[in-house]
């Protein structure tokens, strides 16, 4: 895995706005601009509001499942998100800094440090919107709710929904042999679990539209059971009650696999069928 030192590089654009404070501080202006800038550098050096996201939905779609990342570095770069493990084993969620498998059997296992992901999209969750349910809404119901309280449909959003569910039906796959499957195939046989009045968490992303390729453009959505006994990614659901949280993020960091798996295989321009066959 390649890292840009960022904070390396944010170290070099403070000191050149220090040396160029020396200089100029007579003028107002330029004191004010530098105020600025140094505030503009200060949020880039915290790493709230920014989702890390390793690899790309295009590599997974194409049968890129060799884990790279370990759950301990994930965790360095977020509490809570979603993803996958080594191979396809089941549906990754993590939700207050643990990181839960939800596997073919319908298990949720608590995952250990060392263990691997092909792909995964983690944030440190903080609450900037936060409405109550009190009335019966399916799926798409909140879906369309959530999106009137998003402020644009330019950035991304975190979304944290907890709450009753008179219905919930997830899905998860499992693990996989090489020469691996494309996504689509393997989906065709994802064992689906279906829950009625179950208490839980919702955990996910709505992304823009120009994601596209990167990650999946809408929601992308993992539940589990408030006793963390089951859960999965999210086909569908009806909510009874409860309370959805939303993390504004202004800031995305790609780090890219450098594994044989990801080298080799060939992505394809337009995989927006199969994302969406594969996904809902
Ligand atoms: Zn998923």
């Amino acid at each position: 895995m390649k890292k840009i030192n960022l904070y390396f590089l944010i170290m070099i654009i403070s000191l050149s706005m220090l040396t160029a404070g020396c200089v100029s501080e007579q003028t107002e202006d330029v004191e004010a601009a530098e105020n600025n800038m140094e505030d503009a550098a200060s949020t880039s050096v915290t790493q709230t509001d920014t989702i890390y996201q390793f690899s790309v939905i295009d590599a997974l779609l194409e049968g890129v499942y060799d884990g790279e990342i370990t759950c301990a570095e994930l965790k360095e770069n977020g509490d809570f998100g979603l993803g996958t493990f080594d191979g396809l084993d089941g549906e990754m969620l993590e939700l207050d800094g643990v990181i839960y498998q939800v596997k073919a059997d319908g298990n949720v296992y608590k995952t250990n440090d060392t263990e691997t992901s092909p792909f995964a999209a983690v944030t440190f969750f903080e609450t900037d919107i936060q409405e109550d349910i009190n009335t019966e809404m399916t799926g798409q119901g909140l879906a369309s709710y959530i999106e009137e309280l998003l402020p644009s449909k330019n950035l991304m959003y975190a979304v944290k929904i907890t709450g009753n569910f008179s219905y919930m039906k997830t899905r998860s796959v499992a693990a996989q042999e090489k020469p691996y499957p494309r996504l689509v195939d393997v989906t065709k046989d994802q064992s689906v679990f279906e829950f009625n009045d179950t208490e839980g968490s919702i955990v996910g992303y709505w992304m823009p539209e120009y994601i596209n390729g990167i990650n999946v453009p809408g929601y992308h959505l993992h539940f589990i059971t408030a006793d963390r006994t089951a859960g999965g990614h999210i086909l569908d659901y009806t909510i009874n009650s409860g309370t959805i949280e939303i993390d504004s993020c202004d800031s995305f960091y790609l780090e890219l696999p450098e594994n044989e798996n990801y080298l080799s295989t060939g992505l394809s321009a337009d995989n927006e069928g199969d994302l969406e066959e594969a996904e809902n």
